[in-house]
């Protein structure tokens, strides 16, 4: 028998879940499908809140470490591996079952199982779980929304079958804690969880094939949380590639493959793969028996209202292209549903936040200055180090520097960036500059709360204007 839906939803992550519950409010009968027993996807499961609530950890105990220096002394941390997991499984738990009962109370029909394509209006499903005896079935929709979200990569050469080779699945598993832990890619995921094992005493070696961790973020950026990085990990090799893996009784073997010098082989306890995602299009039916379309990388083909080449199918977060972040799959999901139920939406943001939950953290929004120098855009920048914040002298974190990327005649705020502890927060009030088109004017006329790291970003306004109370800049005469 044929079941029938106005929306079915493949993927119940940070995209499905959205589209789901906007489209239940707006008044669509919803079918949410997804594998697990409840909503999350990777975000919750394997990806941002575990991730983060072990970066947590991990701070309260280089924190803990740190203020030895101030006269306050905790001894060495004993880390109880078991107990930490169960924490930050709990974690995850009480959040999926949020989004269950939220998903419950909006009457919307969260199926189990994995979905794939019968034509533009009707999906198979194959239940999983709980329900894997139940047969498959059959659910005709008016529209679907394709949020299958992304896997992690793993280059042939790099996919050796065994069990001390951990993508970030595994590493957030936190099995054990081994003494050596090589981690290939200084993306974001080598960052947070590099830092996560190398508080808990892991020896931790990072190896990134670009000549800098965190390729594409600004160099000034990067520097401030490469220098700390540094003083925390075993090693860090850039411009190194690592091509292969072999395993021998004791550990893993890695072939190191410097530019420009020789090749040579390292052993380790574990290898963390971090080098990527690839997105999970490659559902049966998609592209054969729809007219819906794959770009080069694997990322469905969408316009700005994120509809398919078939009309009756959009797609949203991770599987739509990057930036493959969380944030970006809530916008866009609304879009999609709004589109769905006529009003006019589109996906166009000027600014996208990104946050890298490192110690310090960096964060940056709209034009970046490597992005303004690699399309020959004229922009003036003004920087404020945190070295002049009384907030951050306090918390004895004066690595941190503000950064305006802005219009030079106008000031208009065309990007910010941000290094330094909580800057994950503080780029909320740049993303609003940024898309609400405010100037260097406006964000040094708001009188923001003292003290508080928040006025580095009118501080580092008034620097525009070369008036700034904690940074002195000599008159020319
Ligand atoms: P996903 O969250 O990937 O969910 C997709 C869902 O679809 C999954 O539950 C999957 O089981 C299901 N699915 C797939 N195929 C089928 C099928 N055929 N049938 C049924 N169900 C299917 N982003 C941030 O913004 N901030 C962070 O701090 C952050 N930290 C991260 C840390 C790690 C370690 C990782 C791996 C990622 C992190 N991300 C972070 C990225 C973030 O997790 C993703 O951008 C986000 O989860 C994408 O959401 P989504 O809805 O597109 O899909
Ligand atoms: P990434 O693209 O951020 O970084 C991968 C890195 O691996 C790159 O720097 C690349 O140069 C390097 N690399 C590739 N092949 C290599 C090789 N053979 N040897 C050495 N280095 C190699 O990818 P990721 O860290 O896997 O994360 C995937 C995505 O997940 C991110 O791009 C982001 O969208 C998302 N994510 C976001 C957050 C967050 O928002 N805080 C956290 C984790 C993940």
């Amino acid at each position: 028998m044929t079941e029938e839906t106005q929306l079915a939803i493949i993927g119940a992550g940070p995209g499905g879940y959205t589209a789901a519950f906007l489209a239940a409010d707006l008044g669509l009968r919803v079918t949410l499908i997804d594998e697990a027993p409840r909503p999350g996807g990777v975000c919750l499961y394997r990806g941002c809140m575990p991730s983060k609530a072990l970066l947590h950890a991990a701070k309260v105990v280089t924190d803990a470490r740190a203020a030895a220096a101030w006269g306050v002394s905790f001894g060495d941390p004993t880390i109880d591996v078991a107990r930490l997991r169960a924490w930050k499984d709990d974690v995850v738990a009480k959040l999926t079952g949020g989004l269950a009962l939220l998903s419950r109370q909006r009457k919307v029909a969260f199926v189990q199982g994995r979905a794939s394509f019968e034509d533009a209006h009707t999906l198979r499903v194959t239940p999983t779980g709980d329900d894997a005896a139940d047969g498959v079935r059959t659910i005709a929709f008016e529209h679907a929304i394709v949020a299958t979200g992304s896997r992690p990569a793993r280059p042939a050469s790099l996919a050796l079958d065994d069990s001390r080779v951990l993508d970030s699945t595994r590493a957030l598993d936190l099995d054990r804690v081994p003494a050596s832990l090589l981690v290939v890619g200084g993306g974001y995921i080598g960052l947070e969880l590099g830092t996560v094992y190398a508080a808990l005493g892991s020896a931790v070696t990072i190896v990134e094939l670009t000549g800098s961790l965190l390729p594409g973020a600004d160099p000034d950026l990067v520097r401030v949380v490469a220098r700390r990085i540094a003083g925390t990990v075993h090693a860090v090799h850039l411009k190194t590639a690592v091509n292969r893996l072999a395993a021998c009784p004791d550990g893993i073997d890695v072939t190191l493959e410097p530019a420009g010098a020789a090749v040579r082989t390292e052993r380790f306890d574990q290898v963390l793969v971090a080098v990527g995602r690839t997105p999970n299009s490659d559902l049966p039916g998609l592209v054969e028996r729809t007219r819906v379309e794959l770009d080069a990388r694997g990322f469905i083909r969408v316009d700005a209202q994120r509809r398919a080449a078939e009309p009756s199918i959009f797609a949203v977060g991770d599987v739509a292209g990057e930036p493959m972040l969380a944030h970006k799959a809530f916008a866009e999901a609304r879009v999609a549903v709004d589109t769905i139920t006529g009003n006019a939406a589109s996906f166009a943001p000027r600014a996208v936040p990104a946050v890298v939950f490192t110690d310090p953290e960096v964060a940056w929004c709209g034009l970046t200055e490597t992005g303004a120098a690699a399309s020959g855009q004229r922009v003036a920048v003004a920087r404020f180090p945190w070295g002049a914040s009384g907030r951050a002298l306090t918390l004895d974190r004066p690595e941190g520097v503000t950064k305006l990327v802005l219009e030079p005649e106008s000031g208009r705020v065309l990007g910010v960036g941000l290094v330094g502890t909580g800057a994950g927060e503080l780029i909320a009030e740049g993303v609003v500059a940024v898309e609400k088109g405010l100037t260097a004017a406006d964000l040094a006329d708001v009188i923001h709360p003292h003290p508080t790291v928040s006025e580095t970003l009118a501080e580092a306004a008034e620097v525009f204007f070369g008036r700034s109370t904690h940074v002195y800049r000599p008159k020319r005469r």
